[in-house]
């Protein structure tokens, strides 16, 4: 079988794929059908943590897929337990909710933050809204594109959610004079915006926000649907804020996604003491949410992210930035950790990656930027040699 050709046929052409077919990776490294090497700087978005098909996390997935692959949300089971326990004892927050996407846990921060001021203030006291940033990403369901900050994804689809205003990233004065004309109960931030271009919140920006959500008691929600998980360093991108500004900055809610399940779909919304019961029996449902199997997969990550592992991942970020630090194509490069934006001088991001795959090396975009992903667990010789491939791409 042709499978470009059987694809085009017989799914819905919502991406323009590139041209590898994969069919088999291990670690940082994949293989197309023709056999064909390629070094791994996207992860599937962010999303294999450890690499392709870690041993560990395969086993831990079979043996809960052996053992009990499903039970619905009726039911009590181990594995979510246990991992919304992780969570929370790693994290600091009090209760989790699971759900299978981004956009899934978007959504129920979103409607969280709703009930929260239906709740406390009622129905008529017209606090809904929630601010959103500019150039930001929060989903594709029609509410979370309703909630991101880009015109391009405002189309087609009307009509859109009501009750989200926007004000530019790090522009204090436009986020307050919105904020000021009331009827708010949250505002949702990326801390560094991932598909916006990897560009990162300013820590006094964000803790004065979060400062003017404690005085107006509206709650702040952090996607860190991309950040969060290690990518950047840390268990959770909020830690770096912490640290930047000598305080503590815990969100009231924090969604996650993409890197949890190390390649299994699993999205958790975190909530502290202010947000951890807003929510109670039918408020909320999901089929898939806290699948076993699922959760088994996000259970390993979790264990392999130890802070050895995450301090390895900060040092490996630094190498990454080093050895892309004199490539004169190379302008200026964002991000924390392993999730880095590489700005350009004259080339265009999509050819450079289209470069890179011929190369032998997948990197990913974000706006204008190459954007880079890698496996948490990637080596030191496999960085190396992908920076490599970009300065080859590049020059
Ligand atoms: C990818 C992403 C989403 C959407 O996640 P899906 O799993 O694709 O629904 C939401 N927010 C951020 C910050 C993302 O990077």
């Amino acid at each position: 079988m042709d499978i470009r050709q059987a694809d085009r046929e017989y799914i819905i052409g919502t991406y323009r794929r590139q041209e590898p077919v994969l069919v088999r990776g291990r670690g940082a490294r994949c293989w197309d059908q023709e056999g064909k090497e390629y070094l791994d700087f996207g992860a599937g978005i962010g999303v294999n943590s450890l690499g392709f098909c870690d041993p560990e996390w395969a086993d831990a997935v079979a043996a809960q897929a052996r053992t009990l692959q499903h039970a619905s949300n009726l039911y009590y089971t181990l594995p979510g337990v246990e991992l919304a326990k992780t969570l929370c004892l790693r994290t600091g927050y009090r209760k989790a909710l699971f759900c299978n996407s981004g956009a899934e846990a978007n959504e129920c921060a979103i409607k969280l933050a709703r009930k929260y001021s239906f709740d406390k203030y009622g129905p008529d006291s017209g606090r809904n809204k929630i601010l959103c940033l500019g150039n930001s990403f929060h989903g594709r369901t029609v509410t979370t594109l309703s909630a991101t900050g880009q015109d391009v994804f405002h189309n087609y689809y009307f009509p859109f959610t009501e009750g989200f205003a926007f004000a530019p990233a790090n522009d204090l004065d436009a986020a307050l004079a919105l904020l000021e004309q009331g009827g708010f109960c949250g505002v949702l931030v990326e801390l560094i915006q991932g598909e916006g271009g990897v560009n990162p919140l300013e820590p006094h920006y964000v803790s004065a926000l979060s400062g003017y959500c404690r005085e107006h008691d509206l709650l702040l929600l952090a996607d860190e649907v991309q950040t969060g998980i290690g990518r950047t360093g840390q268990l959770l991108a909020s830690r770096w804020f912490q640290d930047a500004l000598g305080a503590p900055l815990l969100p009231d809610i924090t969604t996650l996604a993409k890197g949890l399940g190390g390649g299994l779909p699993i999205g958790a919304v975190l909530t502290n003491e202010r947000t951890c019961n807003v929510m109670g029996p039918s408020d909320h449902g999901t089929t898939f949410g806290g699948n076993p199997v699922a959760c088994a997969g996000a259970l390993t990550v979790m264990s392999r992210l130890s802070d050895a592992f995450l301090e390895e991942v900060r040092r490996k970020g630094e190498i990454l930035r080093h050895a892309l630090g004199n490539i004169p194509e190379i302008a200026g490069i964002s991000g924390l950790g392993l999730m880095l934006g590489l700005s350009l001088r004259t080339q265009k991001a999509p050819e450079v990656v289209k470069e890179c795959i011929r190369l032998g090396l997948l990197p990913l975009t974000a706006k204008e930027k190459v954007r880079l992903l890698p496996p948490l667990s990637i080596t030191d010789e496999e960085l190396s040699r992908g920076a490599d491939i970009l300065r080859q791409a590049l020059t």
